[in-house]
């Protein structure tokens, strides 16, 4: 009988990418790959560690499988793993630690748990972390393929975990990129997204010249390629060179999501963010100069300690006069181990909530905006594999990322449709296919 692995993975989009390459190692070693809530023989608890929430559940989750499966390899992977590994271990019943590095390995280390019944932990420091370790690709996905290209941020903002739990940046050289990407296209993806934990900074370890615009000039050309997404990028990375290869590439989606996360100098400066509220306007600006139809979004945390009301009022109005398309609005944690979390001048839970509530008010209304300048356009929308949950309608996106609703058979998912749009709300537009009209 095939032995058999069950996953549970918490966090980020990263995480759940990684999980699903882990579970073709299995695959590939002769696993089945079960239910979380089925027996079996091995279970991979993929963990997370951007808040203390994911950390407790984290630590719930470890918890549960053991008690469900007291005879199963239990084996944690992920970023609480490699933050906090002395916790982990301290869970009783865990046989195998491993944290954002040797996850390539997880099958013969959790073999080599099972065999010698005894604890493994791989986790390694991750500070000195120089290789990209490439998992192999996600095909988890229908609609469109996710595809990491950077790991690792030497940043620091001094609300966040990450640098910790990824270490420094490390990129896949472009000829892996490129061989990724021709993979995606070969199995039948329309568009490819590129994600990376600062992605921006794509390049910056490898040899020569090689940065993310000129990646983009090297992959776009892959035949049969039809949309290339980026995901999040720091304000200043959006560099000229990278918004002009964005203008001429009609492949590339003309979307971005850049973090603004504060409108104030003072609490950017707090916050160890590089740049000025001027210098992200200019980018942003710039932007909109160069590719007039840019879907923009982007992070702002609200009620960083010693943000005061003019700081506020700072943000709220950078926000408006930048016109985002999408706004996430998050109230800020304190988040053990970091600077800020030791930062006097919190601001109180009252204040935060009074202040999320307004800006998500405003990213409503901006949002609605947006989408009503597209009345009466004709957009290529690529359908998504589900259909809307509350009118059963087909669902997909524009290259700007506007989430568009349309009546219409099910061999339109996962093709590139013209649609005309014909009603705007706040979470997308409402159009019919534009095909014979
Ligand atoms: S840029 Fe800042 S917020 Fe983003 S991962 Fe790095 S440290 Fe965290």
């Amino acid at each position: 009988m095939k032995k058999t692995v069950a996953f549970h993975t918490l966090g980020c989009k990263v995480n759940q990418a990684e999980s699903e390459s882990m579970k073709r190692l299995f695959r590939e070693h002769g696993y089945e790959v079960v239910d979380f809530t089925a027996p079996a023989d091995v279970i991979v608890i993929n963990t997370c560690t951007v808040t203390h929430l994911a950390d407790r559940k984290s630590r719930q989750a470890i918890r549960q499988a053991r008690r469900r499966n007291p005879r199963a390899v239990v084996a944690v992977v992920g970023c609480y793993a490699q933050t906090a590994p002395e916790k982990v271990e301290a869970i009783s019943g865990v046989d195998v630690l491993v944290g954002t590095r040797k996850r390539r390995d997880i099958v013969d280390l959790v073999e080599e748990a099972a065999r010698e019944k005894r604890l493994i932990n791989a986790v390694g420091d991750i500070r000195g972390a120089t290789e990209f370790e490439q998992l192999p690709l996600d095909f988890s996905s229908r609609t469109r393929a996710f595809l990491k290209i950077q790991e690792g941020c030497n940043q620091y903002c001094t609300y966040c975990i990450i640098p910790y739990a990824r270490g420094p940046i490390r990129s896949l050289s472009p000829e892996g990129v490129r061989e990724a990407v021709e993979l995606y296209v070969q199995r039948g993806y329309k568009e490819v997204v590129l994600t990376g934990i600062h992605l921006g900074l794509y390049g910056a370890d490898l040899p020569g010249e090689i940065n993310l615009a000129r990646l983009l000039e090297r992959i776009v050309t892959v035949p049969g390629l039809e949309r290339l997404r980026l995901s999040s990028l720091e304000p200043l990375e959006v560099t000229d060179e990278l918004l002009q290869v964005m203008a001429q590439r009609p492949q590339i989606c003309p979307h971005l999501h850049i973090p603004l996360q504060s409108g104030s100098d003072h609490i950017l400066k707090k916050m160890n963010r590089p740049y000025t509220a001027a210098e992200f306007s200019q980018r942003v600006e710039r932007a909109w100069e160069l590719i007039p139809d840019l879907g923009l979004s982007t992070d702002v945390i609200v009620g960083f300690p010693g943000e005061r009301p003019e700081d506020f009022s700072a943000t709220y109005d950078l926000v408006r006069s930048l016109g985002f398309s999408r706004l996430h609005v998050f109230p800020y944690s304190p988040r053990r181990g970091t600077p800020a979390a030791a930062f006097k001048e919190q601001v109180s839970p009252q204040i935060k909530e009074e202040r999320v509530h307004s800006l998500v008010a405003l990213g409503r209304e901006l949002a609605l905006a947006f989408h009503r300048r597209y009345l009466g356009r004709t957009l290529p929308v690529l359908v998504e594999h589900d259909r809307d949950r509350d009118t059963g309608l087909l669902a997909g996106y524009t290259g700007n990322y506007i989430r568009v609703l349309l009546a219409g058979a099910d061999t339109l998912m996962g093709e590139i449709v013209p649609v005309t749009i014909r009603a705007a709300g706040e979470d997308g537009c409402e159009g019919i296919l534009a095909v014979g009209e």
